[in-house]
């Protein structure tokens, strides 16, 4: 499963920055693009920090829409779907402006400090 391997890469990554000490929250932004579900990774954060350290810890998926930027007429369009074309000029001469990150924002441990 998918958002079962992303959750212990994250759960990997917060670890390294936490040392130990009492996660709270871990703020992810996720693109449109990576396709996962928000109720199956919540479930897996579950399944994967269950009497670990990270027990109790909370997911918090901040979901990022996918753009794209035509380089023929400059069009900004932001897709539904994942099919890459203007909807300035229908053109497919695109580059990707957001929709395909993954990444921890910040986390959040006891007593309220912010680790980046
Ligand atoms: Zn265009």
């Amino acid at each position: 499963m998918h958002e079962l391997s992303l959750c212990s890469a994250i759960a990997d990554t917060v670890r390294d920055h936490t040392s130990g000490r009492r996660v709270e929250r871990v703020n992810l932004q996720i693109g449109y693009l990576r396709q996962v579900v928000p109720d199956t990774l919540l479930f897996c954060w579950g399944f994967i920090t269950d009497g670990t350290e990270l027990d109790g810890s909370k997911l918090v998926v901040d979901h990022i829409p996918a753009r794209i930027a035509c380089r023929a007429c400059g069009t900004r369009t932001e897709i539904e779907r994942p099919v890459l074309v203007c909807e300035g000029c229908g053109g497919t001469d695109v580059e990707l402006v957001s929709g395909d990150e993954f990444l921890i924002e910040s986390i959040d441990v006891e007593s309220n400090e912010e680790v980046h």
